[in-house]
């Protein structure tokens, strides 16, 4: 790191209202400005809508935007969670698949309702795409049109009661292979990281995500305490990983907003970028072959 890197921080994991958050992009950055955060990443769930309108604001406020998606996919019965950076925005073939998971995404969002209507929860899966009002609907959109619509008490309340795995409106989400999110990744010139491995505390899939071409591991993350951070940073060592770090920030949904509360130092953005700048140069090769 040199003497001018020394207090550049980036936060590589942030949601907006294009996924699951309740920023929109400028607010977002206006965020991001308040941090003093030098560079930022976008990583909605499977979806890269969100990265035009950010980029523009983050060059507004002079600050060095990163293109990225959280893509949710499944490795030995584990769901995980893989970031994709720097992804090519246009690529045909990343657009089309990312299609696909949003429409599953839509299609889940009416069997959770039908479940709910079974229950005699009077709710309608319009009224959620109408507060999601984005192409990857999730359960948090389904808490809070409960909470709208006088249903439930809380966003908790929605959770614990209807939508948490194995709760009665729960609907299991069909999934892409890790190895097949890391391709697709890899394929659009991006880098790939396990996202919060701390989370799952799945370790033992880790070595066969490496073997599929595993990137990085997000060491530094909100709910990693210290000693997890450095528990990853080890694996990371190990497996030769690259290091990212983020707040997993979602606006105002989950109390006060976490962005700038990760700082990982810039030095591992510049390793990010070198990575994939080999990952395009490798997609060149072989994907367009
Ligand atoms: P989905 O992608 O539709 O399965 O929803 C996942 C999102 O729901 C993630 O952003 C989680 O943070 C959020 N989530 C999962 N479980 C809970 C919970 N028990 N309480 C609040 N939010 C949750
Ligand atoms: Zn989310
Ligand atoms: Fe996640
Ligand atoms: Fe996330």
């Amino acid at each position: 790191m040199n003497a001018i890197d020394a207090g550049r921080v980036a936060d590589l994991h942030l949601h907006t209202y294009f996924s699951d958050g309740t920023y929109s992009p400028e607010e977002l950055v206006a965020q991001a400005e308040c941090q003093a955060l030098h560079a930022l990443a976008l990583t909605d769930h499977d979806t890269v809508e969100g990265c035009l309108p950010t980029a523009k604001a983050c060059q507004t406020a002079g600050i060095e935007f990163i293109a990225g998606t959280e893509l949710t996919a499944e490795q030995d019965g584990h769901e995980i969670h893989i970031l994709g950076y720097l992804i090519d925005l246009q690529n045909p073939k990343f657009l089309k698949e990312i299609g696909k998971f949003q429409s599953v995404r839509q299609n889940r969002i009416r069997e959770i309702v039908q479940r709910l209507n079974e229950l005699n929860v009077p709710l309608q899966a319009e009224e959620v795409f109408a507060l999601a009002n984005c192409r990857a609907p999730g359960r948090p959109h389904v808490a809070r049109a409960l909470v709208q619509a006088g249903l439930v008490g809380s966003l908790d309340e929605a959770f614990e009661r209807f939508l948490k795995k194995n709760r009665p409106a729960w609907v299991p989400k069909f999934k892409m292979s890790a190895s097949e999110a890391t391709d697709l990744i890899h394929q659009s010139g991006g880098v790939a990281v396990m996202a919060h491995p701390g989370l799952n505390r799945s370790d033992e899939v880790i070595p066969a995500m490496v073997e599929s071409g595993l990137d990085g591991i997000e060491c530094f993350h909100t709910k990693h305490s210290t000693a997890v951070s450095e528990h990853y940073l080890q694996i990371a060592e190990r497996f030769h990983l690259l290091v990212t770090g983020g707040s997993d920030c979602h606006g105002l949904s989950k109390g006060r907003p976490l962005i700038g509360s990760v700082r990982l130092p810039y030095e591992h953005v510049e390793k990010l970028h070198a990575r994939a700048a080999e990952r395009k140069a490798a997609a060149v090769r072989h994907f367009s072959a």
